[in-house]
């Protein structure tokens, strides 16, 4: 085997990872591929796997890292890995990891365009389509895509290995595999990559992480820029909205914070604390919020949203009628013991099966303030009332509540755990004695009318009277026991021969086991990558889990691992993307297997 030069470093670098032995075993040349696959030409279907492993020519390694079984079986995993040398993008491109993550991002979407040319072979099943995993409005970290440490790309596909009926078609293989992958391949290479494009993607990406920075430095949970366009052209659509009233910040909020790239930057920077927004039916509260809930993510250019700009640790919350709640201390929202049909039972925290909308949202609080939450953010059209506020005229009718309300602890909240919030609330002024920010929503146009709601709080009370923390027990977390999830908790087995289940379901299921995991109210996520990368995740979590390693402390080194070796290490399908270790957390306290031990 003559290897080019220009090949010799990466290819010694390959070596290197695999072992010289394994990698002579396994590294064989592209020309035997072909010769390999017309071999193989008319052969029942299974004789593709004698393809499996990596294969290298002169710019490139091909790897086939799962063959499928049947042509109407899931496509085949197909790595495609470009050195350096060869893909030719400048390193610049990928000077940090904001950048690093952006560049990838951007290659795959490139490389999703240049597949989809690629000539259908027309054969059974999926025969001869090549897909890529490329993102939507978000710029996210991607398994179908990755950097190398040795700068080289690592595009993961999938790729219907051509059937006629059940037979292997080898030559159409061939001609996919060693010529039509490799050219689509070019489309993101430096000679033909729009380096410009490629560039604004990575440091708008670089900006984004700069500003949540910023933010955080000046006091802020988050800032938008004048002139973003918030809301999208549908419900079911990530598309700006045309012709969109553009964000204007109040002036009284307006920060100007620096890049660095794109100069300063000015809007409205929300501060820490208690900020209600505010306004009439249909003026754009739940606009602004969701607006608020993305900006953890960097988006691309044209967005409308790529200046909303949020602390990561932001987190929605919301009420989920039925959930699985598993050993949380719901005080001080909730008296579990006085609970109906819990007289007697020993201990504050609640375990059920079956959680009511205001127990679900006391749980959802508490769970997230337990892994870390900086701020939290509330739509009164998701939230139970009941556990938001009790009016003056409930206080007097009901005496014997179970529930002491959000409102009497939100302040708490902040003051004993750092943790703020933002609330939408068009219906209970009584909220207006806890905002530290009022905004106010009329026709899309933001006020800041902090002033006038002290002024009204003043000349009309509310005459509720507060209501202390239930059991007295502190919202501080030190004080709380951790969580320990067991490692039976993340068992994915099913049925009589144990196979292990865990499938992705659209963005909001999760196959897991013998249940069903329900994620619709994790409205942070954005991409059904991240829910199967939940469902790998899980599956680690049953490695690492054992019984005494707190839930926070067990999510953050899953993803310490997948932030170091990359999200393909975690699971070699190509349709990963990264999650926050808030939103795996909030998966596992969804689990209706989750069994946890306190200390
Ligand atoms: P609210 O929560 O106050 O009832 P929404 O946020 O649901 O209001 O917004 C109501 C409608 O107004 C939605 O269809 C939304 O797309 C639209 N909308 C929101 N913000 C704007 C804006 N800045 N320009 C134009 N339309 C907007
Ligand atoms: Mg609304």
């Amino acid at each position: 085997m003559v290897v080019p030069r220009r090949c010799r470093k990466f290819l010694d670098a390959a070596r290197a990872r695999v072992g010289a032995l394994e990698y002579h075993r396994r590294v064989r040349d592209l020309e035997e591929l072909e010769r390999l696959l017309r071999q193989i030409d008319g052969s029942g279907y299974g004789a593709y796997k004698r393809i499996a492993g990596e294969w290298y020519s002169r710019g490139l390694v091909l790897a086939l890292d799962r063959v499928q079984g049947d042509p109407f079986a899931a496509a085949s995993c197909v790595r495609l890995e470009l050195p350096q040398q060869e893909h030719g993008l400048p390193e610049a491109l990928w000077a940090s990891r904001p950048r690093r993550v952006a560049l990838c991002d951007f290659v795959a979407r490139v490389f999703a365009r240049a597949a989809a040319n690629i000539r259908e072979v027309g054969g059974s099943g999926g025969s001869g389509r090549v897909s890529i995993d490329a993102g939507g409005a978000e710029i996210l970290a991607r398994s179908a895509c990755e950097l190398t440490e040795e700068g080289a790309l690592s595009l993961r596909l999938r790729v219907g290995l051509p059937a006629r009926g059940r037979r292997v078609m080898g030559r159409a293989a061939a001609t996919l595999l060693l010529r039509a992958l490799p050219e689509a391949a070019m489309a993101v290479c430096a000679a033909r990559l729009d380096l410009e494009r490629a560039r604004a993607w990575t440091l708008l990406a670089e900006d984004h992480a700069r500003l949540q920075e910023e933010a955080r430095a000046r006091g802020l949970v988050c800032f938008i820029r004048d002139g973003s366009v918030l809301p999208r052209a549908s419900g079911v659509s990530a598309r700006p909205l045309e012709g969109a009233v553009p964000f204007e910040s109040p002036a009284s909020l307006r920060v100007t914070l620096e890049t660095s790239h794109h100069g300063p930057v000015t809007g409205m920077g929300v501060p820490r604390g208690v900020t209600v927004i505010s306004g009439g039916g249909f003026h754009g509260k739940t606009t602004l919020l969701e607006a608020i809930q993305s900006g953890i993510d960097p988006h691309i250019p044209g967005d409308g949203r790529e200046w909303v700009v949020t602390d990561p640790e932001v987190v929605k919350v919301r009420s989920e009628d039925g959930r699985a709640v598993t050993g949380v201390d719901l005080r001080p929202f909730i008296r579990v013991e006085s609970l109906p049909g819990r007289a007697g039972r020993s201990g504050p925290a609640l375990t059920t099966r079956d959680a009511s909308g205001s127990t679900s949202l006391a749980a959802a609080i508490l769970e997230a303030a337990e892994l870390g939450a900086r701020c939290l953010l509330l739509d009164e059209d998701t939230s139970a009332t009941n556990l938001l506020v009790r009016d003056a005229r409930m206080q007097a009718l009901v005496q014997r509540e179970t529930i002491s309300p959000l409102i009497d602890h939100v302040r708490e909240l902040g003051a004993q755990g750092g943790i703020s919030t933002i609330l939408v609330i068009g219906g209970c002024g009584d909220y207006l004695d806890a905002a530290d920010t009022v905004l106010l929503l009329e026709d899309y146009r933001v006020r800041e009318v902090g002033e006038r709601a002290r002024a009204i709080a003043r000349e009309l009370p509310t005459r509720r009277s507060p209501e202390a923390s239930t059991g007295g027990v502190p919202l501080a977390l030190a004080e709380r026991p951790a969580r320990c999830p067991s490692a039976a908790s993340f068992d994915a087995r099913r049925g009589s021969r144990g196979k292990e289940t865990v499938r992705a379901r659209g963005l909001r299921e999760l196959a897991f086991g013998e249940g069903t995991l329900d994620l619709g109210a994790l409205e942070q996520l954005v991409d059904e990558s991240q829910v199967r990368a939940i469902g790998a995740l899980l599956r680690r979590l049953g490695r690492l889990a054992d019984g005494r390693t707190p839930l926070r402390v067990l999510v953050g080194r899953a993803l310490e691992e997948v932030d170091a070796r990359g999200l393909y290490h975690l699971d070699p399908r190509p349709e990963l993307a990264r999650v926050r270790a808030l939103d795996l957390g909030a998966a596992v306290n969804r689990l209706r297997s989750l069994e946890i031990t306190r200390n």
